[in-house]
């Protein structure tokens, strides 16, 4: 406007930034309609044990397609919801469902599962985010103990000040803890030590040249070994091969996640694969 003119020589950069922040703002309208009207979706990625292959968690991840505008993935979304207060009703959103749907499949008899929730360290910020878990806890009956809470390395290193006595008071709560992307946030050994967390998920591109590149086999590994000092459990992302499975399981791996074994899937499709109780309770 006003500075537009005052400044000519960078109207144009103003200019495209105009257009992108008004995509963004359409993006943000749309998301805030697509949440109201109950559109927004969520598919469950089934995760394996590495050794058994048998079905023990699953992560929640948001799904959205817009009639306008066709599939728009979380990477496009959810940096929009950060931005904004939205990243609260999106993670409210995604919680709810997961709680409800683990719930359910609770009671319908299947083998109780880990249910793991990505949240965004911006809707910490917000301040409500424990109140809003007690909440959906109690609303939908599901277990806290059954309960993953997802946070990017990254995102905790940015805001560790606020994140650290939050993830200490989830787990006080009974909610197991993971750190999501772990390799791509430049944490350090001293502060590995002092975590509260129970689970790093090796992030995908740790894991994509496995067992061709002999440096990342050797970095993947010693991840492992790394979290296994620290009595972590370990999930690798993205494992699309069965070469990587079986490297992955020899190196001590407990859990895989990735296209060799499923997509994230709607949650019609993820029952079928739902472990039955007598498969997994030792009695
Ligand atoms: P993430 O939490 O690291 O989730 C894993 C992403 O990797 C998912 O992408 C998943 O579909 C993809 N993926 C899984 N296995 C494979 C594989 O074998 N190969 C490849 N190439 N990709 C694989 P998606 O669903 O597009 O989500 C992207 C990111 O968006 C997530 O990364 C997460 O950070 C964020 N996100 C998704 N849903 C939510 C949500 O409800 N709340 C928040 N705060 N963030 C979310
Ligand atoms: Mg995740
Ligand atoms: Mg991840
Ligand atoms: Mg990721």
């Amino acid at each position: 406007e006003a500075k537009r003119n005052r400044r000519g020589s960078i109207g144009i950069y103003e200019d495209r930034l105009t257009a992108e922040s008004q995509k963004k703002m359409k993006l943000g309208v749309k998301l805030k309609n697509a949440l109201a009207n109950n559109v927004l979706e969520v598919h469950y990625q089934p995760q394996f044990d590495a050794v058994s292959h048998r079905l023990c968690g699953v992560e929640a991840l948001a799904r959205w397609t817009d009639p306008e505008l066709g599939v728009i993935p979380p990477s496009d979304f959810i940096p929009v919801a950060e931005g904004t207060s939205l990243i609260e009703a999106v993670g409210e959103y995604v919680l709810e469902r997961a709680c409800r749907d683990g719930q359910e499949w609770l009671q319908r008899g299947y083998a109780p599962i880990s249910v793991s929730v990505n949240i965004s360290a911006s809707q910490v910020r917000f301040g409500s985010f424990k109140s809003v878990l007690s909440k959906t806890l109690a609303e939908t009956g599901f277990p806290a103990h059954n309960l993953q809470i997802e946070i990017t390395e990254s995102s905790y290193i940015e805001r560790e000040n606020e994140v650290t006595p939050l993830l200490k008071d989830l787990k006080d709560m009974g909610i197991s803890i993971a750190i999501d992307d772990f390799g791509t946030g430049y944490s350090s050994f001293s502060y590995l030590r002092e975590m509260p967390w129970d689970c790093i998920k090796i992030d995908r591109s740790f894991i994509t040249d496995i067992p061709r590149d002999a440096q990342q086999c050797g970095l993947a590994s010693t991840i492992i070994k790394l979290a296994k000092v620290m009595s972590f459990k370990v999930v690798a992302e993205g494992v699309e091969t069965r070469e990587q499975l079986d490297s992955l399981a020899a190196w001590g791996c407990d859990l895989i996640q990735g296209y060799y074994f499923s997509k994230a899937l709607p949650k019609e499709s993820l029952v079928a694969l739902l472990p039955q109780r007598s498969e997994t309770v030792a009695l």
